[in-house]
């Protein structure tokens, strides 16, 4: 069972006419706008179910919980039945425990022994605490003053029978798949997994470990990127490495089109001699350059290749780092029918001083400690040790920004990002 939505649109990521230089939010919006989900649905059990994408509402099949229950280990009563002042209660015989009900009723002025997750039996609607009783055989006694409902939990109380647990485009968490056995639900609709690929180009980038000639390069973006797509939650493609040529660079597309719903090449991507990937989608003639105003970033070319969209992302670790952090992941949430996510930012205080040109988004590489945020020494964009170093981004907004140790900035963990 596959349910194919439409076709993306081959101009899905032109430009408005006369746009040059795009500010971030411009470009996020765009894409927002113009991407729709690609997957099909399938069922999943609960223990498959982890990290996939929610593809409808699912309601409560049972209320959570189910009946009334006693919250503590304790003696339940009717709490109208109690005199005012402290209360010596007879005890009836018996006992009310998880899984093992009380199948009488309790009569007014007397009370149960109960233990925690214990249905409520008839007459009971409050419980004392062990720990607030004394017991002789066949009494209870306690102080006053004990609230109706005390130690209780009604039934339904946190989900309603019928009532939305988890809503489409939800991607599922362990504490969801809780929540799903908790109402009833063993098997859950979600989205068939977003399968993207992996390209990197280069006549100078090698396999890692490889025996690298004079000029080459080690492949540092494929072991990256493939890597954050699984833990996105996504299907990774490897489609290796291939050279700066345009024929082996188009079969290796259709390739990546054919196997994959979304391709991610680094690498080529600006309008050089040299830059094969854009010159192809532009070939193709569903090809966008984006010149995106962000550091490290550009150059960023967007397009369909074979009705699949391809993020051809910077060569440069890091600015490919940064452009799948800002660009391609909520692009694939869409795409995964996840939704469109905003990784969540914190205003913390500085612990470094900066002063930004206006003209472009910056965002550098970063760590908390002790409730400030640093920035890597360095913001050269070649220094890949740099993104190993950091647990987040600093994100400096468009303007011009003078940072001041102590000045509050904005800074997203990794983790925001599903990292
Ligand atoms: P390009 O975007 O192809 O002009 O590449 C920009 C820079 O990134 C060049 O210095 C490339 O050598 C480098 N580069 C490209 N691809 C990779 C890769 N997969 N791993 C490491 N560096 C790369
Ligand atoms: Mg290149």
């Amino acid at each position: 069972m596959s349910l194919k939505p439409p076709p993306l649109r081959n101009d899905c990521f032109a430009l408005p006419p006369g746009v040059d230089w795009t500010p971030v939010d411009q470009a996020l919006n765009m894409l927002e706008d113009r991407l729709t989900p690609v997957v099909g649905t399938q069922s999943a059990p609960l223990a498959q179910a982890m990290g996939r994408v929610l593809a409808q509402d699912v309601r409560a099949r049972r209320a959570n919980p189910p009946e009334a229950n006693t919250a503590v280990d304790g003696y339940g009563f009717a709490a109208q039945s109690l005199p005012d002042g402290d209360v010596v209660l007879p005890l009836i015989s018996g006992r009310s425990a998880a899984g093992a009900p009380f199948a009488g009723a309790v009569p007014a002025g007397h009370a149960l022994r109960v233990l925690t997750g214990a249905a409520l039996p008839d007459g009971v609607d409050t419980v004392v605490l062990d720990e607030d009783c004394a017991v002789d055989g066949g009494q209870v006694a306690f102080r006053g003053g004990i609230k109706p409902g005390s130690n209780t939990r009604r039934a339904g109380e946190d989900v309603a029978e019928g009532q939305i647990a988890l809503a489409a485009g939800r991607l599922l968490t362990p504490a969801d798949l809780s929540l799903a056995a908790a109402v009833g639900l063993s098997v859950l609709p979600v989205y068939e997994k977003l399968r993207v690929a992996v390209l990197s180009t280069g006549d100078e980038v090698v396999e890692p470990g490889a025996k690298a000639a004079p000029g080459q390069i080690f492949d540092a973006n494929r072991p990256m990127l493939l890597s954050m797509i699984a833990r996105f939650g996504f299907e990774p493609v490897d489609m290796g490495r291939v050279a700066d040529d345009r024929s082996a660079l188009r079969t290796r597309l259709d390739e990546a089109a054919d196997k994959a719903h979304l391709v991610l090449t680094s690498g080529g991507a600006s309008a050089g001699d040299e830059d094969h990937v854009s010159a192809l989608l532009r070939e193709a003639g569903a090809m966008q350059e984006w010149r995106i105003a962000l550091k490290p970033g550009r150059p960023l070319a967007l397009g369909l290749w074979n009705g699949a969209p391809v993020f051809g992302l910077p060569g440069n670790p890091v600015a490919a780092f940064v452009c799948a952090l800002i660009f391609a992941r909520p692009a694939m949430g869409l795409l995964a029918g996840a939704g469109w996510d905003k990784p969540q930012g914190f205003d913390v205080p500085a612990a470094f001083s900066k002063n930004k040109k206006p003209g472009r988004r910056e965002y550098l590489r970063a760590r908390m400690r002790g409730g400030q945020v640093e920035v890597f020494k360095s913001e050269g964009s070649g220094r890949v040790s740099g993104l190993s170093w950091a647990d987040g981004l600093v994100e400096l907004e468009d303007g011009a920004r003078s940072v001041a140790p102590g000045d509050l900035v904005r800074y997203i963990p990794f983790g925001s990002f599903g990292l």
